[in-house]
């Protein structure tokens, strides 16, 4: 099992990256983890980063479903991953769209990727040192948001057909 060091972090994109993108799916059964992504978060495991979900998830202030359905994709994720050995320490989301139709979530917000509050926040209840994290994901709305986060790592964009192979820039600091 991995020794936390304490302190860093990779944050995962989780639509297309961690997970194949199925367009505002909540259904925890169609949920399928991108090639590679399991071996490579339990490589980061053991190599001491902790590990965030970090994802946009205006589907909720569009009204296509609920946050108590978003916490059930959670949940599944987590147990999954727990059972192949990948510890998550936590999933943050942002559930507002400008355009949204629900009142409170239909706001301009700051957690919404490119913005880095998702990862700020992660970072702050964690503990998490920001300048020895990561951030991963398979648009530029990730690396930008981890840019904005001061992530030293937040250039390295590993594309929705590469899932998580993209890894070894990663492991080689
Ligand atoms: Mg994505
Ligand atoms: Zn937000």
């Amino acid at each position: 099992m991995a020794i936390k060091e304490g302190g860093r972090a990779v944050f995962l994109d989780k639509d297309g990256t961690l997970i194949e993108n199925v367009p505002y799916n909540v259904d925890p059964t169609l949920i399928r983890f991108t090639t590679g992504a399991v071996e490579g978060l339990r490589l980061l495991g053991d190599r001491g980063y902790r590990l965030f979900v970090v994802s946009n998830q205006p589907g909720v202030a569009l009204g296509r479903f609920s946050e108590q359905a978003l916490s059930r994709v959670e949940r599944h994720i987590s147990e999954e991953l727990g059972e192949r050995g990948v510890s998550l320490e936590g999933f943050y989301y942002c559930p507002h769209h400008p355009q949204g139709a629900l009142p409170g979530y239909a706001v301009r917000c700051s957690c919404r990727k490119p913005d880095s509050g998702l990862l700020t926040q992660a970072a702050r209840e964690h503990g998490i040192e920001l300048t020895r994290s990561w951030m991963v994901g398979d648009i530029l709305d990730d690396i930008e948001a981890g840019r904005r986060a001061r992530l030293p790592g937040s250039g390295h964009c590993v594309t929705k057909s590469a899932g998580l192979r993209g890894r070894e820039p990663i492991l080689k600091e």
